[in-house]
């Protein structure tokens, strides 16, 4: 049988002009031969590293993204999207998405092209290189009737849309199932339209896709974007958002799991939110910083930054702040682990400090209605006055206003107050009317009572592992300096 090497220079350039991208840069290292014919240029390695970010073994999982909506299948918060990789087009390596800002994976043109799209099933542009000019003459036309080929789909694109956001009133980003003026078949007919024109647009831009590091060199950090909240010396890229149990672990993640044992799901309590109402734990946007020492990118939470300046927005991230911060091992290289465990202590405290404040005020919100229940004129409790004195009777705590953390802290208070609390509940499960009853469980006041074990147990657990800290402030070198803490490849709630 002849090999491929024997086959006359036409019907070889035939069969490897219909190889896709990876087969390409294969077939041209199996031989010397090979090599020297089918001379691969970067844009070959380009191409077949966004083929590669395609297959589930090396690049994970292609997101679907509905462009009227922003919706996004699988959402960014689940585990899917841990191990989801992209191509950068710069350093020509597969990278963690965290390495990506946002829009470098989520724009029409940038996204991973779903299966079955044009740019999924894409062979090689490969053509045999006979005069150097003429392969770059060839490779201008090929862009423009590329250019060409493409601009109506661009235009049926843009129009669905507009119209599309016309008949939802003119705005966007409410989604396909909100309330339209168009009728139900227009809607369906534009939806299909943008659908079909993503699957000839999306991913045609990804050659061009480079991550952080390399935009870095480039100068695109140089000034505060949407996408840099830092500075220029020290960009800070905002990336993806994760679930956390809370504010805490957002900030110090896995800290002391193996002594204090992270809450599972059903043990986390609801955080009190206008919208995702009975959702449990928080889902917090990720960002990474670049560490003036080491130059590596990790998630902030390994900068010891304050909390404040991100939930106030960019506004309160300044270069003052910024130049100073290093990632721990940098940190503790400058300044010596006593500093470091001063500082990480200092952090640990405010942060655990403010999650005290928000579980006290869960803890507190419901006995402050319950008081006007009973006692006010139209109290919706008031017709069952018998049972105030069991629940309320003066019970110090009651009286203040904010219930204050140290004193629920004290076990005898602590019991007292959930013995008054089954109490309420069973005043309001067995012995009001229905209406009663329907009346007072709602909305907040239903997730205090419902998760007010829930919340008693996190603000115990909160105190210990501060007691914890204090007793032993290397624990917090020990966690800070992990090797796996921080890294995207290996750090567990990360990656
Ligand atoms: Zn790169
Ligand atoms: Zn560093």
């Amino acid at each position: 049988m002849a090999s491929l090497s024997t086959l006359p220079t036409e019907l070889l350039c035939l069969i490897i002009s219909n190889l896709d991208p990876i087969a390409l840069i294969a077939l041209s290292q199996t031989s010397q031969s090979f090599r020297s014919f089918i001379k691969p240029e970067r844009h070959h390695f380009v191409q077949r590293l966004l083929a590669l970010e395609l297959q589930p073994e090396h690049g994970g999982i292609v997101p679907l993204m509905r462009t009227v909506d922003n919706n996004l299948t699988p959402p960014m918060e689940s585990d899917e999207w841990r191990r989801n990789k992209y191509a950068c087009a710069g350093c020509m390596k597969l990278l963690t998405h965290l390495m990506f800002d946002n829009h470098s994976i989520l724009r029409l043109g940038l996204r991973k092209p779903p299966p079955g799209s044009e740019q999924a099933d894409k062979l090689t542009d490969w053509e045999p290189v006979d005069d150097k000019v003429a392969a770059i003459q060839r490779a201008h036309t090929r862009e423009a009737t590329k250019r060409e080929r493409l601009q109506p789909w661009r235009r049926r694109f843009i129009r669905a849309l507009r119209q599309y956001a016309r008949g939802q009133g003119g705005q966007m980003g409410i989604g396909p199932d909100a309330f339209t003026r168009t009728g139900e078949e227009v809607r369906r007919r534009q939806l299909a339209d943008i659908a079909e024109a993503e699957m000839y647009l999306c991913g045609i831009s990804r050659h061009k896709r480079m991550c952080n590091e390399c935009r870095m060199q480039r100068g695109d950090w140089a000034r505060h974007t949407s996408s840099n909240v830092g500075s220029a010396t020290v960009p800070i890229v905002r990336s993806r958002a994760l679930p956390f149990q809370d504010e805490f672990a957002r900030w110090f993640p896995n800290l002391l799991d193996d002594q204090v044992p992270p809450l599972a799901e059903n043990e986390r309590p609801r955080p009190f939110r206008v919208w995702n109402f009975d959702k449990r734990g928080i889902v917090a946007p990720t960002y990474v910083m670049r560490c003036r020492g080491c130059a590596a990118w990790q998630e902030i939470a390994a900068f010891r930054v304050r909390r404040d300046w991100f939930s106030g927005g960019r506004s309160m991230v300044w270069e003052g702040n910024l130049v100073r911060c290093l990632c721990s091992h940098c940190f503790a290289k400058k300044h010596g682990q006593a500093k470091l465990a001063e500082a990480l202590l200092n952090c640990v405290l405010t942060e655990a400090g403010n999650e005290l404040r928000r579980i006290q005020y869960r803890l507190g919100h419901g006995w402050r209605i319950v008081i006007s229940d009973f006692d006010a004129e139209v109290g919706r409790l008031r017709s069952w006055q018998a049972a105030r004195n069991e629940i309320l009777g003066g019970h110090r705590l009651l009286l203040m206003s904010p219930m204050r953390g140290d004193t629920l802290a004290n076990e005898r208070d602590r019991k007292e107050l959930q013995r008054r609390l089954y109490r309420l509940r069973r005043l309001l499960m067995d012995e009001v009317d229905q209406r009663a009853r329907n009346e007072v469980l709602q909305s907040w006041y239903r997730l205090w009572m419902e998760d007010y074990d829930l919340n008693q147990a996190s603000f115990f657990r909160m105190l210990d592992i501060i007691a914890k800290i204090k007793e032993n402030p290397q624990l917090l070198v020990d966690y800070a300096l992990h090797p796996d803490r921080f890294r995207f490849e290996t750090a567990s709630w990360l990656s």
